[in-house]
């Protein structure tokens, strides 16, 4: 499969949407591929290969057969008789976005006036909702401009799907609903064609823009932030609503000074040596520790299959549930501060531990 990126591309609407002037930072800058993507690209290759009816891995990757199925089950349950099934299908919005297009991973058109996006999130990472999701939304809109005039989609339900994280999330709007945000999101692409389109950072924007490891703007923006003095509870209060992105740039500014040293460059006052490694076990380890007396029980330890695996061995989701309910249970999570604006109702604390003097 061939992958396309677009300018003002589907999958990073995040960026150009909240940051209109990362396009012409970012422009010149290649979009190197991360491990994390890359195996993203495989798992994604695999799923449409197994949509299409095939079923064992394909190429010299891993086989991610198994935390594929809460996917590929997911969408074989919104199939019915009649329904046009699309995988992996490159979409224009052109009509809204100057030069848009993307590849949606799964489209249904159904008889009945619904046209269902799903989405394959492979990663581990932030959890993606389907509520207002710009890229899912841009790949609806690209249907719209280029099935409307075949078919009378009235509704559009948008779905995304992260197998490894047991997330899946789902959001349904009315075609003039989708139609009015698509007037929304014209306003902001042509706002990232002014020459002087402001650059603002932030968590969102940042995390997957070509220009993170070089922009200034973003440097500066949390410099200033962190150039306090002494902490008052606003401060901590602003601070932790900075504290992701800090991390995150902190991250970035490694991996762009590994790639200088890695490449032969030179920076000030730094320089690259061997970091610590782990010992691991060679590819004939089992018949030395077995020569050495030790059972198989002695040797590995048993894990459960991931449970997408296991509801998909039960018979889909919906089937294993009264299964899954008595097998498995849900530990209280631990204490996580979050914007107020969470819809989660706060935690009951009952005990007032110390805290830091001054605060
Ligand atoms: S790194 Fe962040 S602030 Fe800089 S251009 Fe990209 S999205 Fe905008």
């Amino acid at each position: 499969m061939t992958t396309k990126h677009a300018t003002l591309g589907a999958s990073a609407s995040y960026t150009w949407i909240n940051c209109p002037g990362a396009i012409r930072v970012a422009a010149g800058i290649p979009d190197k591929q991360s491990p994390e993507a890359l195996e993203g690209t495989q798992a994604h290759d695999q799923a449409e290969h197994m949509l299409k009816g095939g079923k064992a891995a394909e190429g010299p990757f891993p086989d991610f057969a198994g935390d594929l199925l809460p996917y590929t089950d997911l969408v074989a349950s919104l199939l019915d008789d009649g329904d046009i099934l699309l995988v992996e299908q490159q979409v224009k919005f052109d009509e809204w976005v100057p030069g848009g297009f993307g590849t949606a991973d799964t489209i249904i058109i159904h008889k009945n006036g619904l046209l269902t996006i799903v989405d394959l999130k492979f990663g581990m990472g932030l959890r993606v909702d389907a509520k207002e999701n710009p890229q899912l939304r841009l790949y609806a809109l690209g249907c719209i401009q280029e099935h409307q005039f075949m078919y009378n989609i009235d509704r559009v339900r948008i779905i995304v799907c992260q197998p490894r994280l047991d997330h899946e999330d789902e959001e349904q709007v009315t075609l003039e609903e989708l139609l009015e945000w698509g007037e929304w999101v014209k306003v902001k692409a042509l706002a990232t064609l002014e020459p002087d389109a402001p650059v603002i950072p932030g968590l969102v924007q940042c995390q997957w823009c070509r220009a993170r490891f070089v922009c200034r703007q973003r440097a500066l923006d949390i410099l200033n932030v962190m150039g306090s003095e002494t902490l008052s509870p606003a401060d901590i209060a602003m601070l932790h609503h900075h504290a992701p992105l800090a991390v995150k740039w902190a991250e970035d500014i490694e991996a762009a000074a590994l790639a200088i040293l890695n490449a032969g460059g030179t920076l000030p006052g730094l320089k690259l040596v061997e970091g610590v490694s782990r010992r691991q076990m060679r590819s004939d380890a089992e018949q030395v520790l077995t020569e050495a007396g030790l059972s198989r029980d002695q040797i590995y330890r048993q894990k459960f299959r991931p449970l997408g695996e296991l509801e998909s061995a039960l018979g889909g989701k919906k089937a294993a549930t009264p299964v899954m309910k008595l097998a498995t249970f849900k530990p209280v999570g631990k204490p996580t501060i979050v914007e107020m604006s969470d819809p989660r109702p706060p935690m009951n604390v009952d005990v007032v531990a110390d805290f830091p003097e001054g605060t």
